[in-house]
């Protein structure tokens, strides 16, 4: 599931692509026709994430939200002749590149020739201005909304920290997450706790701080509620910069390099199972915690 660091990426590409600039939408599969046609012709004000929620918002005073979920992504393509819209799209970290994918994974994908390219899959909305293209495909949410059905959208979710910055996020966060007695490695997965970790930054996380994922998140100090919080907002703002989950401290800059272009070598335990433990050499674990698979070394993050 792509996680926050991948949505902030897109929002500021579409904020660098779009903001300011009439859109065509349409919805290719017809799943979403009459949202499309309600913001077809709109400019798009503002663009921006919270968590795992991108919010867009056009200058009638309507919003489309979307959330990948687990299987959707958003393919953007630019016109082969018009190399300053490649090049926003190479200012992310994608070189020479004219068509991206941005979903679980991110990277170049190819693109014909001719502009826009017909649609391929289940594209649920294909947003169309001045030589770009973005596609939609397999989303949990995207939909049409209010000012105020976003404000509550909004104010359910947890604090992310690049939206809530400051000593604030960590207080908002620091009450969440010691105000429940659940696991600390479901509470670290609930968006209304914290917005945009997933399952790759919660084991990761839990690792990094040595802790086990079982023990109730009410059980921890303050201290460890913000030390999680800051490494938090330090590996979102790694992730958005390299468009990379790589959650490993140990590496010199040229293995972090490698680390960067082969996933081998990115992570402490996720999908890890069976592997050495790269601290202790005891044997990584792998359960399955509300349906989700949740990667942990049993002797380090032992309670
Ligand atoms: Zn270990």
């Amino acid at each position: 599931m792509p996680e926050g660091h991948t949505v902030h990426r897109v929002a500021r590409l579409f904020h660098a692509l779009f903001v300011g600039r009439t859109i065509e939408a349409l919805s290719p599969q017809g799943r979403f026709s009459q949202g499309a046609a309600s913001i077809s012709g709109r400019s798009i004000v503002a663009v921006d994430a919270v968590g795992k929620q991108l919010f867009m918002d056009l200058d009638n005073d309507l919003i489309v939200r979307v959330h990948l979920g687990i299987y959707g992504a958003w393919d953007v393509t630019t016109h082969p002749d018009n190399a300053e819209v490649a090049q926003i799209l190479t200012s992310l970290g994608a070189p020479r590149s004219r068509a991206r994918r941005f979903g679980e994974w991110e990277g170049d994908h190819d693109a014909p020739d001719i502009f826009p390219p017909p649609p391929v899959g289940q594209v649920r909305l294909r947003l169309v201005a001045d030589d770009v293209v973005a596609d939609l495909r397999g989303p949990t949410a995207c939909e049409v909304i209010t000012r105020e059905q976003a404000d509550a959208i909004r104010h359910r979710l947890g604090p992310d920290p690049l939206v809530m910055t400051g000593a604030r996020g960590q207080r908002v966060f620091t009450e969440r997450l010691l105000g429940t007695k659940r696991p600390i490695g479901l509470v670290l997965m609930d968006q209304s706790v914290v917005a945009g970790i997933g399952n790759v930054y919660r084991a990761e996380i839990l690792f990094r701080h040595r802790l086990d994922p079982y023990r109730p998140a009410s059980s921890h100090s303050p201290e460890v509620a913000g030390a999680l919080w800051k490494d938090w907002g330090s590996l979102l703002r790694d992730g958005i910069a390299t468009g990379v989950m790589l959650t490993r401290d140990d590496l010199s800059p040229s293995e972090r390099k490698k680390a960067l272009r082969s996933a081998q070598n990115r992570h402490w335990v996720y999908k890890r199972e069976g592997k050495e433990c790269r601290v202790c050499g005891s044997v990584v674990a792998m359960d399955v915690m509300s349906a989700r698979k949740l990667y942990y070394c049993p002797y380090c993050q032992a309670s």
